[in-house]
């Protein structure tokens, strides 16, 4: 893009004030933190409720950014750049996308629907690209914000667009057809996602059908329902595998891992095959299918590119690599759009300073390839990448473009010669088009690991930390426990994310547990509860920040600060107000202070104490108690102490349950990973954690054969049983085995039969359509964690610090 500045504030009608500067906008951002923000940027400060990108501005001026559009000039900054003022930023960016939108003249698919819209789109995309130039969302970029970022990545060379929309609540659909201005509109389904925005049902149908008001025709799979909400005027163009009233009827027939389409419209019949078995894969294919169909396809192409779908990866994957690398997998598409964010994302996640980038080819910019890798290279030189990779013959022609850049002709060669790439210590990022099957690439590269894996979702854990931080007033500081191996879920990249999102503090329950996060470059500050006295060298060395809770420990500390000659080095002093588990009482309070205003070795830098029952409103007396207590200690040490200490008691339930008494800080420990004791609150959490594995082996027993150790289990009728390479080792419980728990395969439940060995269990799959191979889930959306507590008689935090070090931990961005 390059837009007249001008232009761009008349659309908007926005008040240009500041210093000005007439210049061409090449660049859009709302990201503070992305390295292609530069001088031709326009940078939208959108305000939300955990994020202000006013904040910003100041150090995106010292970034070279001039052109901000702002509801207010921040304090001082009035002559140091141009300020374009509206009303409201948002609004203001999505005018300017449909204006932007509407100077180009061709068909654009809009898709909307509870499930199933990045797919079909992916897929579209791959169906149509041989004969158009596409433009579709990135990922599944389909808010708000999301969709007029992806519209204004619209270029001259493009000539058909794919984007999805996405919505939450009422009123949020007009403003995306506004930008997006469908002409083909594709319903893939109704489900019950997002329910709580809606009144009902058919408020939601009503409020997603508002997208197709003025195209062309709409595609969906007929159903009484949406029919009753539709506008007669709309042209539609539908299927459907039960009615015969439909334009398209189909029937499906699964054949062991495909299934074959029978297709009848109007008086014609084809045949067309899909690598796919699932009931929502082929609702996907089928909607691609229709697409095709009402393009005017011939039978013959939509059958030959229908065989050829793919299951669609639509996360970048974080993953351990050999000779301490980390990977970034993103080993499935390569166009610009998606390498934006991917560079975006390595940035994020930087655990070593070398980056390394390994790229394809790649395909549909809509640019010619002189401007292309031109482009790609600028990205490239702003993201401050070390080395380039190049895989495949047209980036090998370009490869001058890039500086320090090796290339190979395809991803076999460059396998051939990894051993002399030194490929060790450094980030590396794998990102090309699926035809160069860099999976190949990550095999090479990855750590080898067990078949089992607890993926971890890091939108989840930032949703749920804005979920949280909603709940508080916006000066109250955040510390997040990261203690015991982020409660399971993995220590340095979840401090990692923290420190990207700007909480206050963590905080770790043992000297070595914040070493660690120190030495791999967290900079945040930490707390650790419970400094053993022969760790305080190393809590000194290391900047940690110890809690003191003793007399005794105190002294001791005091002793090697003051041999030290330390000043004011920061400590944190716990109160027991009734948990009785650590902490000064009431009877200690008067040494304490004369001990602490006889020394100024040490700072109190927050005074803490730990509720024992806030998640249970049985109890509140007692918490409301605890409370008072705190209140009194804490003040008649800040009186005599002359102090003002940060100050805090809340954990996760607390917040809930007690924001009165949020003070100066709360501790969020786990409702960050997704779990609360409230019903209702626990809806809005997302999930954190799915712990996975496959399926080693099935086999059919008769009835009187028995499976397992002890023959605890006795086939009744012959039972089709399957083993899954997961055991107590690994943290299963051995009382979730024997007929108590489950597994999830297929979208089915699995019950496990016979007693859970150490590294594998069995479950009955006689009813469950499966393969060997096939992913089966332990735990996260169901079984969630919650369930299996409740049925051990546990709690949820107890499940999650139990899995075991050895079975890999994998995040991933969606
Ligand atoms: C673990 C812990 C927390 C966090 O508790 P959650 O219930 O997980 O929110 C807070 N404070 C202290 C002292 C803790 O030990």
């Amino acid at each position: 893009m390059s837009l007249d500045l001008k232009n761009i504030v008349t659309v908007i009608q926005a008040k240009w004030l500041g210093n000005r500067t007439d210049t061409n906008i090449e660049n859009i951002s709302i990201d503070s933190r992305s390295l292609q923000n530069g001088p031709k940027t326009l940078f939208f400060a959108l305000v939300g409720p955990n994020n202000d990108g006013h904040d910003y501005i100041s150090t995106l001026i010292t970034q070279g950014v001039h052109n901000f559009v702002v509801t207010h000039i921040p304090h001082e900054l009035a002559d140091k750049a141009s300020f374009f003022v509206v009303d409201d930023t948002l609004k203001s960016l999505q005018i300017f996308a449909a204006y932007y939108r509407s100077m180009f003249h061709f068909p654009i698919i809009g898709i909307t629907g509870s499930n199933g819209k990045t797919i079909v789109k992916e897929w579209l995309n791959f169906l149509l690209s041989p004969d158009y130039n596409i433009i579709r969302s990135p990922k599944s970029y389909n808010s708000q914000v999301g969709v007029p970022l992806s519209v204004l990545a619209i270029n001259e060379k493009h000539n058909f667009g794919i984007f999805e929309a996405g919505i939450s609540t009422r009123n949020e659909m007009e403003k995306l057809e506004f930008i997006i201005k469908p002409t083909i509109g594709i319903l893939t389904n109704i489900g019950s996602a997002h329910d709580e925005g809606f009144s009902n049902i058919g408020e939601k149908i009503k409020e997603k059908l508002k997208l197709f008001k003025n195209v062309s025709v709409l595609i969906y799979n007929k159903n009484k329902t949406i029919d009753s909400f539709l506008n007669p005027t709309i042209d539609t163009f539908s299927w459907s595998c039960t009615d015969h009233h439909a334009d398209v009827f189909i029937t499906t027939k699964s054949i062991l891992d495909k299934t074959i389409l029978k297709v009848k419209i109007q008086n014609n019949h084809f045949e067309i095959k899909i690598p796919f078995r699932d009931d929502a894969s082929i609702e996907n294919a089928i909607h691609c299918m229709m697409v095709m169909l009402y393009l005017e396809y011939d039978y013959q192409t939509i059958e030959t590119r229908m065989e050829l779908l793919f299951p669609v990866e639509m996360r970048l994957k974080l993953k351990n690599g050999i000779n301490n690398t980390t990977l970034i997998d993103d080993s499935y598409s390569s166009d610009f759009q998606s390498l934006k964010i991917a560079l975006d994302f390595l940035e994020s996640q930087k655990q070593y300073k070398k980056k390394t980038l390994i790229l394809s080819d790649i395909f549909q910019s809509g640019l010619s390839n002189e401007d292309l890798y031109s482009g790609v290279s600028q990205l490239i030189i702003s993201n401050k990448i070390n080395r380039v990779i190049g895989i495949g013959e047209t980036i090998s022609k370009y490869k001058s473009k890039f500086l320090n850049c090796t290339t190979f002709q395809n991803t076999d060669d460059f396998i051939a010669n990894l051993n002399q790439l030194n490929l060790s210590n450094e980030t590396i990022l794998i990102k090309g088009a699926r035809t160069f099957h860099f999976e190949k690439i990550v095999a090479a590269l990855e750590e080898k690991t067990h078949e089992t894996v607890l993926e971890i979702n890091l939108n989840a854990i930032s949703h749920n930390l804005n979920f949280y931080k909603a709940k508080l007033n916006p000066e109250t500081k955040i510390m997040v426990m990261v203690k015991a191996f982020g409660y399971g879920n993995g220590g340095f990249e979840i401090a990692k994310l923290l420190e990207h999102h700007k909480v206050d503090y963590l905080g770790v329950a043992f000297a070595d547990e914040g070493i660690s996060l120190k030495n791999s470059g967290i900079n945040l500050p930490i707390m650790v509860l419970n400094p053993e006295n022969s760790s305080f060298e190393a809590i000194i060395q290391h900047q940690l920040e110890p809690e003191i809770y003793s007399i005794k420990g105190l002294k001791a500390f005091l002793k090697i600060a003051e041999q030290k000659k330390l000043y004011h080095f920061p400590i944190h002093i716990k109160l027991d107000t009734g948990m009785h588990r650590l902490g000064f009482e009431e009877e200690n309070i008067e040494e304490l202070i004369l001990i602490l205003k006889a020394s100024k070795a040490v700072v109190v830098k927050s005074i803490l104490s730990h509720m024992a029952t806030s998640d249970d409103v049985k109890h509140q007396a007692f918490s409301l108690s605890q409370i008072d207590l705190f209140e009194k200690l804490s003040l008649q040490l800040i009186t005599a102490l002359q102090i003002n200490p940060i100050r805090h008691i809340l954990n996760t339930s607390g917040i809930s349950n007690f924001s009165q008494a949020q003070y100066n800080m709360v501790r969020l420990g786990i409702g960050l990973y997704g779990i609360s004791n409230d019903a209702e609150e626990q809806k809005q959490l997302e999930n954190v954690g799915t712990l996975k594995s496959i399926i080693s082996q099935i086999r059919t027993i008769d009835a009187g054969e028995s499976v397992g150790y002890g023959r605890r289990f006795v086939a009744e009728k012959p039972t089709k049983i399957a083993t899954i390479p997961i055991g107590y080792a690994d943290g299963i419980s051995r009382h979730w085995g024997n007929g108590v728990g489950f597994v999830t395969i297929n979208n089915q439940k699995a019950t496990i039969v016979g007693s859970i060995c150490m590294d594998m269990l069995m479950v009955d799959v006689t009813n469950i359509n499966c393969f060997e191979g096939d992913s089966v889930i332990i735990f996260g959306e169901s079984p969630t964690v919650i369930y299996m507590a409740e049925k051990l008689k546990t709690i949820p935090y107890e499940i999650l610090t139990s899995i075991s070090q050895r079975v890999k931990r994998v995040f991933y961005r969606e």
